[in-house]
């Protein structure tokens, strides 16, 4: 069943009422891409998520689909390999999601990457991901890089890297990989919060939950349940008495959005800072953003804050690679902070801590999985399930690979073309083409239900539709939902955010049945929100 926000109520009873193969807690990338690849294998599933969908780490990372090249400085190539192959499985599955993009590594005379050394790492890097054809890296001179990206400190610039990666809206992918699995059969629900852990002959059989909405309570049953909280896990497993020596280790990643006037690179950007740390510059709908830091943290899981502190490191890192550029506080126009669930390493700094993930198994037969990233959550979900199928005894085959998410293309090359009917159906109802790109790039071959919802209701407004199809297809139940992790609008296009949000009230009220405190609530909640994304202590 799918999670359409206005049949709440229908969803919680088949969640309650069914006995499921697997209960998964958490809905972020690591539990949607189990939910997904579970429901392939024919298992019955049922995912619940205490806020919204993603709206833990997985709506908080650079955005990128990579290798992740400073895995390679650590050795771990494995990670290196894993994560570089699946860009490709990524892209082809949902190409409106997962681009590519090239980026430009600088190399400058008192950096911590050497010519040849970085030659030979980008070529090992294409080699472990099976990198081919014109996307394989070029090495540039110092002329070649400054013509590339003039902006770079020119005295410094000895020359560069150039090789391929791929972004991604996190958020969005997270979406769509569980609304793929909700098509295929899989029940999952927002604002769904497991309370506390029920068991059977010390096995755990369940769990007892809180809907966050209404404060009611339900309970689930399952033969198998499967902990992927990320930076909640240790909670669960301490609820189960399982937490042991292994345990998570959190570090706190911060971004931040400037007008790409301010910083107006031509290409994505990876470089390097005087503590040995890299730092991202990524362009991005008329928008640059700059990540990322990488602390230790102790601080409120659900909402990790940006400090002054945070936003003074990045600013002094690109002011200095970038000379011409005097980025300042005032000139923030968004920022949002992640929490990295890593497996602790004694004596070891956030940087240093190794990014691969691991299963935890239980006496009472809880599965736990922690740490990972984004670009792996597939092979993770593969993991749990090959642990799940051999408890049952039985094989079941991976079919992952070959899902296309939904609003997904057979091919990619099919896009471009999509794109250009879009276009053409945007100019015909009179609308302004460049929102083809947002549209498609957002909800792929679902841009028609949104076209088709504005024409079939009385709307004023795209944006109308767009929230109308949020509600009923993707279990968007407040304007944060919808601006946040359906849309990023506050994270990239921060300027029309209260406009439009007058827009959609009769959206709400018609679908969700707000009334006039509901809207007048929700506002101030919006207002609060913009604030504090620019407002650092
Ligand atoms: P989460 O997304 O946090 O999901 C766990 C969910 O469980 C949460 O939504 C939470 O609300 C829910 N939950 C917790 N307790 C309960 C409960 N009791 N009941 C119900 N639900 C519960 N990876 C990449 O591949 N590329 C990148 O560019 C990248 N950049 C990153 C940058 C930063 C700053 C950070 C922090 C991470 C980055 N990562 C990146 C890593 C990646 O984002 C994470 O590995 C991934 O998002 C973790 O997903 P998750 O599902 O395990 O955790």
């Amino acid at each position: 069943m799918a999670y359409n926000s206005t049949k709440r109520k229908e969803i919680i009873e088949k969640l309650s009422s069914q006995h499921f193969d697997i209960l998964i807690i958490g809905g972020g990338i690591t539990g949607a891409g189990i939910a997904l690849d579970a429901v392939i294998r024919g298992f019955t599933v049922a995912l619940v998520e205490m806020q919204d969908f993603a709206a833990g780490t997985s709506s908080r990372s650079t955005k990128l689909v990579h290798g992740g090249l400073r895995y390679l400085k650590n050795f771990e190539l494995d990670i290196v390999r894993e994560t570089g192959l699946e860009r490709a499985v990524a892209y082809r599955n949902a190409p409106h999601l997962v681009r590519p993009e090239k980026m430009l590594l600088p190399l400058t005379k008192d950096g911590s990457y050497g010519k040849w050394s970085t030659s030979f790492g980008l070529w090992l890097y294409d080699i472990l991901a099976g990198v081919k054809g014109l996307d394989k890296r070029k090495m540039l001179n110092r002329k070649q890089t400054l013509e590339k990206e003039p902006l770079l400190r020119d005295e410094e610039i000895t020359g560069s890297g150039y090789y391929a990666e791929y972004r991604t809206d996190d958020a969005r992918l997270t979406i769509e990989v569980l609304k793929t699995a909700t098509e295929k059969g899989a029940t999952a629900l927002n604002y769904l919060k497991v309370d506390e852990l029920t068991y059977e002959s010390d096995q755990v059989s369940g769990a007892n939950i809180i809907d966050v909405m209404t404060n009611e309570k339900l309970s689930i049953q399952a033969d198998y349940i499967v902990n992927a909280t990320g930076p909640w896990v240790d909670l669960i497993r301490a609820q189960d008495i399982s937490l042991n020596e292994k345990r998570i280790h959190l570090t706190k990643g911060v971004h931040l959005v400037v007008d790409h006037e301010k910083l107006p690179i031509g290409q994505s950007i990876y470089f390097d800072v005087s503590d040995g740390r890299m730092i991202f510059a990524i362009p991005r709908e008329g928008k640059t953003y700059i990540g990322t830091t990488d602390t230790n943290y102790n601080g409120d899981k659900t909402n990790p804050k940006v400090t002054k502190q945070d936003v003074d490191y990045l600013l002094k890192a690109v002011n200095n690679m970038f000379p011409s550029i005097t980025l300042q506080m005032k000139d923030v126009e968004s920022s949002w902070a992640g929490l990295r669930p890593l497996i602790h390493e004694e004596g070891k700094d956030p940087s240093e801590i190794s990014r691969g993930d691991e299963v935890f198994e239980s006496d009472s037969g809880l599965i736990t999985i922690a740490g990972g990233k984004l670009t792996g959550y597939r092979l993770m979900a593969k993991k749990v399930l090959r642990l799940i199928c051999d408890r049952k005894g039985i094989t079941r085959k991976c079919k992952t690979r070959r899902t296309r998410l939904v609003g997904g293309f057979q091919k990619p090359k099919e896009l471009p073309i999509y794109l250009k009917e879009v276009e053409g159906k945007l100019k015909e109802a009179h609308f302004d083409i460049s929102k083809a790109f947002y549209l498609v790039h957002r909800y792929g071959k679902q841009t028609d239900q949104i076209l088709q919802i504005y024409k079939e209701n009385d709307f004023t407004h795209l944006v109308q539709a767009e929230a109308y199809f949020t509600i009923q297809h993707e279990g968007v139940v407040c304007l944060e939902d919808f601006f946040v992790r359906r849309t990023s609008k506050l994270l990239f296009d921060i300027g029309h955010v209260m406009e439009e949000a007058e827009q959609l009230m009769p959206v709400f009220e018609e679908l969700l049945g707000w009334d006039k405190d509901r809207a007048e609530e929700e506002t101030t909640k919006m207002k609060r929100l913009l604030n504090e994304l620019t407002s650092f202590e």
